[in-house]
This record gives C-alpha cells, structure tokens and sequence, in this order.
C-alpha cells in the first residue's frame, strides 16, 4: 500500500486471490473448534449474479464471517442450482431454442454443455463479491452425487407410503406445459370482462355471470344457494348451457354467494381450485376442453388459445343476444411465477408428497427453529395453514432428475431402483417385470427441483462424509422462498429423520429499482458486476449491510458513492495512523485518562457489535462501527492526541500509541465481515508482522481490552466530544481557524483530567 490513492481494484483482486491459494476458507474437519454450519442457498445458474443476489449473499456472508472470526470453525459450502424450469428457460434463451421441440437427450445434452460453458464465470461472481464460502465443497443440483440422493430420498418416501402417484386435476402451466405446485403461483391484477349470460331453464333465461365464458364448454353444474328465493323452484332441474347445445344439473349448495353476480354460479371443469372441489363433492363427470398447451380440443374453438376462444365466443354470444349485461372489472388471477401465464386446472397423473394430513407438525417444527427477523416465522405459519393441496414433485420437463421408477403395463405393477443402480435414468436403463416378464416402461416425469433443492443439507454434507449433521446452524434465505425452500426443507428433514434441518434461519428481503424487485428477469441494467467494477465489493457490501434483515430495499447509487468514500476515508486514516507508529512495539502502557475514556468507549462498541452480530443485526455493527470510526477516531481522537504524538513525552507518546495500534486493530476486526477486502490490505500492511495471523480473517474476534472501566465514563465521554464540537463551532463563527488561538473558552472542571490534550488540541490560551 505504498501508493497514496487507495486502489480497490488491484487491492481487492490481490486478496481474492491470495484467500484462495492460502485457502483461508477452507473447512478444516480435523479442527477440534465449535463448527457453525451454513446450509448456503445454492443459486440458480443464469448469465451473471443479479442485484438480489448480491444483496443476500453478502448479509450472509458478514454472518459466515464474524462466525469464523468468533467460533473459529465454519461450514460453509457452495451449491449451484441448475436444473428445472428456470434452468431450461435460460438454456431456451440464450440457444434460441424451444426444448418441446427437441428430443430430450438432445436437450440435455445442450443444457449440460452450456452449463460447463456458463458456470465457472458465475461462480466467479460471487468471489469476486468476496462471498467467504469453500469452493471446493461444491455440488449442483444435477451431478451424479445429487442424483443419487435425491433419488434415494425418494424411493425412502414410497417405502414409507409418503409419496404417490394419482390422476387429479392440478396446476397446470400451458406454456412452461408442466404442473406446478401452488408455492409456484402469484397473484397478478388484471383486467377482465365481467359478462351475464343467458343460460336458459323451462325456456325462462337464468343468468350468470362470468370472467371466463371461454369454459362454457366445460360447464358441468350450476350452483344457487339453498336460501335464495329467485332460484327455489328451480333446484333439481336442469338449464340448458348459454351458447352450447347441452343441459347441466342446477345443485344448491351453500358456496353459491347470493350477492355475487346473479347469484347463480357455473361450475366447470375446471376453473379454478373451487371447480375441482365441487366436481370431487357431486362426484360430477368432468368434461376436459383444454389441450395441454391451452388451446381448446375440440368443437367449433378446436385449436384456440384459451385468450382467442373467449374474443371469439364474446362475439358468437353477443350475435345471438345472449349477453344481458357486461362490465370492465379488475379481478386477480393465478399466474406462474416463472413465466406470468394465467394457470389453468388438467387433470393428469402426477407424484406428490403427502403433506396436507401434517399441518400441525410442520407449525410445530418451524415453531423450534429461531427466526431471523421474527415476524418472518408468521408467513411461515400462514402459508401451512393455507395449504390445500398434496405436494407435487414431478414435471413434465427435459432437464431434471429423473424419477428412478418403471411402471408395468400389464400388471400395473411399480418398480423402483435398487439403491446400487443409482443414479439411474430409467429411460435408459431397461427393467423387466418380475411378474410378467415383460419390459415394463420408465417413467418419463422428472423431479422438480424443489425436490431436490430441500435436500441441501444432506448433499452439502455428503460431500465431506457426512460429518455436518442436521440441525445445521443457519440457513440463510430470501422471504420469497420460506414457502418453497424453507418449507420443503422443514418437511424433507422431518419425513427423512424427523429432525430439524437447522436451528436458524435468516431472512433477507428484495432490492427494488423504483418500487419493483430487480431480480426480475426483465433486467433494470444495474449489474452487480458492473457496479463491482465501479465501487468494488466493499463498497457493494457496505451498501448491503445498510439495511436490517428482511428489509426490502430501493436501490439508490448514491449509497455506493457513500461506500467508496468510507474505503477512502479508512485507508487515509490508517496511513496517517501507522505513520506515527513507525517505532511502536510495545504491548502495553500506562495509559493516559483520555486514551483510557476513549478505549473505555471502545470496550462497549465491541461488546455491542458482538451482540448485534449474534442476533444477526450487521446493520446495527455497521452503523456503530463507522460512526465511531468516522466521528469518534478520526474526527475527535485522532484530533485530540495529535499534538501529543509530535511533542508529548516519552509516556505520553506510548500511551497515544498503544491506544491507536489497538483501536484501530479492533476496529477493523469489526468492519472486517462487513468490508473484507480493505480490512485484509490494511492488517496485512500494518498488523500481521506483529499479530502473527495469516489474515484477518481467521484471526480472533476482538475482546475487550483490560482496561479501568467506569460506570461515568460515557457520560464523561460524551461531554468531551461535546466540548471539541462547541469550540469548533465557536472558532468557525468567528471565522479563525481551528488551528488558531481562542481565550474566551473555559474547560469546564469535569475534564479537567483532559485539560492538557484539549489545550493542545483547540490552542486555548
Ligand atoms: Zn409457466
Ligand atoms: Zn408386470
């Protein structure tokens, strides 16, 4: 650091690469330390790392990193999620390719190639962030090892009756054209024609009014409720479907709401969740219009996207004036969270996990694990209490891992692997029916990735011979997978050894650009790794510690400009600092009273970073930790010894010096989770000849100094900053400068012990 400019491109790329030739990150088994393990998020493999990323990797990572510094000993691998839907999306995206149109080992085949092409320069997003994890305990979702356990995990859950496979209409996606679960569904606004339509009974019309007339086709019932009198005499009849040829049963059934519309309801298979609940109570024969990619499949809309079908069944309504009434209305509908497309119902045959008939154990095992920040846990509880459906894991997809079963036609019998054949590909692999001696067929459904992905401590801990054993310390997450990733870890942990997957969990929020998540796909063009290139990672991180976990966040640049300027101001102020402790080394002194207030202030800020960082407050470590660096070193301590320093006596000096070699040795083991490159120049330049650690990283957590601590200390503390502030206010009143004479001031008698710094300091006379 000879130079006088702080450089943090060449600073942060020298130590980056000096953390992992040293493999100052690795997990050392043999170390007999207290291990913190970290269940790391692995994340989806796309082009580059987006702002929400590095906005949750790094909270993460300042808790990895004070936990290293503080316990001695962390587990902290790295994962790459790379296959299911948003994996093959990509894949889709940047080959121009749509997968439905090719043959699955060729899709595969590409998906792995470009994978081998993209992932390393991912990864290297998050070195480059200065995310503290081990490298070299790295798996992907898709390896053989993960396979393999996920395919064992699963062939566990049939043994034990807790997966199955049953034909049942559920969530389906025409354009991803797989199922999904409901924790895939988000609520989207829009706007929609509400039309009454004429249905007819005895030759009276019976109105209804819908959103959906393109399910006309589909309709099965029409539903009144007991107690409303305009629709009494007609129970029990049928009326004749709006537009269609065919006649429908008129059931009374409470869920009808007598204010909504007409209060006459069109049950069809299917609309929505309701529909399959009241096909499934009347045991009413569906009638299925939907293709799997959404067009309609037969009659008179055959080959109709389900959006052109209602335009065009509007219009055959309107002609034939069967349309009453029709009014805009903005109602909210189900979209699929990967790709926005309104959802629909089909039945198909899928696999599920049971998790419906466990509510209570689920609340009870998120209830054991500590949240971080509390409230989080309520969305936890809230989202088991709505559940209304079965699991399902399987998706009729290219690019996952395969179920490892086959299925015999002829005697419907289930053939699973045995644990030695994994991992296989059961469309590669031939099994013969035992009973009929017949080939029986692999399944072609592959597993969802959530299915896998609520398996990473078990992978995680694979990977070093299992030595890390649920419960894992923390897992660190986003708020917008405690329903997936949290819950499905929760569920896998407890169905597999009915144990808690860890005993924490933290939870970070969204970055937003103007109000809108910026890991959205649609790209906001601020790019962590152009902002790297721009402020470096600690001013990114620094920026990222600025807010409290599970805070969402509007992303301004401003906070970056503040951030690079903190590195300048810190770098300049330890230059100053070891400037004039060139001939220091001694390991104690005989403290002078204004080094001993101020170490005294120093004590309580380590005590309060220790605390905050437990409870996983680095935004309350932040704040302390440069405000006292700012305002407290630089601005007064640093003011207030450095006259000392020149001309005080041999005492005097030792003393400054002793207080400044440690202040800001401490100060920088506290900044050090938050900043780690700037900490790692400065300890490296100054300390590490004499502190004898090969980085800060893995040097301790600092204690308090034994120092003589008074209870009057912070008070008096206070008042002397005050003081310093009163005289530079005065002085710049009277326009002098603050290096001038001043007579009017009176050092009040409670500093008297200060009196000779703080003549020296404001020049009193
Ligand atoms: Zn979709
Ligand atoms: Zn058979």
């Amino acid at each position: 650091m000879s130079k006088n400019k702080y450089d943090f491109k060449q600073v942060e790329e020298k130590w980056k690469k000096f953390w992992e030739k040293e493999k100052i990150y690795r997990f050392d088994s043999s170390n007999k330390k207290p291990v913190f393990s970290i269940d790391t998020p692995p994340p989806y493999v796309s082009g580059a790392m987006h702002m929400g990323h590095a906005f949750s990797y790094s909270q993460q990572d300042f808790i990895a990193r004070f936990m290293r510094m503080f316990k001695g000993a962390v587990f902290y691998g790295f994962g790459t999620d790379d296959n299911g839907l948003p994996t093959e999306r990509y894949v889709e995206k940047i080959n121009k390719i749509k997968s439905k149109s090719m043959s699955r080992a060729k899709f595969i085949e590409l998906c792995l190639k470009t994978l081998k092409k993209i992932t390393p320069d991912f990864i290297k997003g998050y070195k480059d962030l200065g995310i503290s994890a081990d490298y070299n305990i790295y798996y992907s979702t898709i390896d053989k090892k993960t396979q393999k356990i996920s395919q064992k995990a699963f062939i566990d859950l049939y043994n034990k009756r807790l997966a199955y496979k049953k034909e049942f209409p559920t969530i389906w996606c025409p354009e991803c054209q797989t199922t999904i679960a409901q924790a895939e569904l988000e609520d989207k606004e829009q706007d929609s024609l509400f039309s009454t339509l004429k249905f007819k009974c005895e030759d009276k019309d019976l109105l209804i009014a819908t959103t959906r007339p393109e399910l006309l086709g589909a309709c099965v019932a029409v539903f009144v409720h007991p107690d409303d009198n305009r629709y009494k005499k007609i129970i029990g009849k049928k009326a004749k479907v709006a537009l269609f040829d065919f006649e429908v049963p008129i059931i009374a059934d409470k869920s009808a709401d007598i204010g909504k519309g007409t209060g006459a309801l069109m049950v069809c298979s299917y609309g929505d969740k309701f529909d399959v609940d009241a096909i499934n109570r009347y045991k009413l024969v569906e009638k299925i219009i939907l293709n799997t990619n959404g067009t309609i499949k037969e009659g008179e809309y055959k080959g109709l996207k389900i959006k052109e079908a209602r335009k065009k069944i509007l219009q055959d309504l309107k002609e034939k004036t069967l349309i009453q009434d029709q009014k805009q209305i903005t109602n909210v509908v189900n979209v699929h969270d990967k790709c926005g497309t309104e959802i629909e119902f089909l039945p198909t045959e899928q696999w599920f996990i049971k998790i419906l008939d466990n509510k209570k154990t689920w609340i009870s095992q998120g209830k054991k694990i500590n949240w971080y920040p509390k409230y989080m846990y309520k969305r936890y509880e809230n989202w088991v209490n709505g559940l209304e459906w079965d699991w399902s894991i399987s998706r009729e997809r290219h690019f996952g891992i395969p179920f490892p079963v086959w299925h015999c036609k002829d005697c419907n019998e289930l053939i699973l692997a045995k644990e030695n054949e994994l991992p296989v590909d059961p469309l590669q692999t031939k099994k013969i029916c035992s009973k009929c001696k017949k080939e029986a067929k692999g399944e072609e459904k592959v597993l969802d990735t959530w299915a896998t992905s609520s398996l990473t401590p078990q992978i995680a801990s694979s990977l070093i011979n299992n030595e890390i054993k649920v419960p894992y310390s923390l897992r660190p997450q986003a708020h917008d997978i405690i329903r997936t990733w949290a819950f499905y870890t929760i569920v896998r942990s407890y169905l597999s050894e009915k144990k808690l997957p860890w005993k924490n969990i933290m939870i970070s929020g969204y970055t937003k650009l103007g109000g809108e998540k910026m890991s959205k796909s649609k790209g906001t063009g601020i790019e962590p790794k152009k902002l790297l290139e721009e402020y470096g990672a600690d001013a990114l991180r620094f920026w990222a510690a600025g807010f409290s976990l599970g805070s969402d966040v509007n992303y301004q640049e401003q906070d970056l400009v503040a951030g690079k300027k903190f590195m300048i101001k810190l770098f300049n102020a330890s230059r100053f600092v070891f400037m004039n402790l060139k001939n220091y080394n001694s390991k104690k002194a005989n403290l002078i009273e204004t080094d001993r207030l101020f170490l005294s202030r120093l004590n309580d800020l380590i005590e309060i970073c220790t605390k905050n960082f437990k409870n996983y407050e680095y935004n309350k470590v932040k704040l302390e930790t440069s405000n006292f660096f700012w305002h407290i070193f630089c601005d007064n301590y640093l003011e207030l010894i450095k006259k000392r320093v020149y001309n005080g006596t041999n005492h005097e000096k030792q003393s400054a010096f002793f207080t400044l070699y440690n202040s800001l040795l401490i100060l920088l083991k506290l900044m050090a989770p938050i900043i780690p490159f700037i900490t790692e120049e400065i300890y490296q330049e100054y300390f590490e000849k004499k502190e004898k650690q090969k980085s800060i990283h893995i040097s301790s957590w600092p204690k308090k100094l034994d120092i003589k601590q008074n209870k009057e200390d912070i008070k008096i503390f206070n008042e002397l900053i005050k003081f310093n502030s009163e005289v530079w206010k005065k002085k710049k009143e009277k326009g002098i400068s603050l290096r001038d004479e001043i007579r009017e001031i009176k050092i009040p008698k409670f500093l008297d012990e200060f009196k000779k710094d703080l003549i020296a300091t404001h020049n009193i006379v």
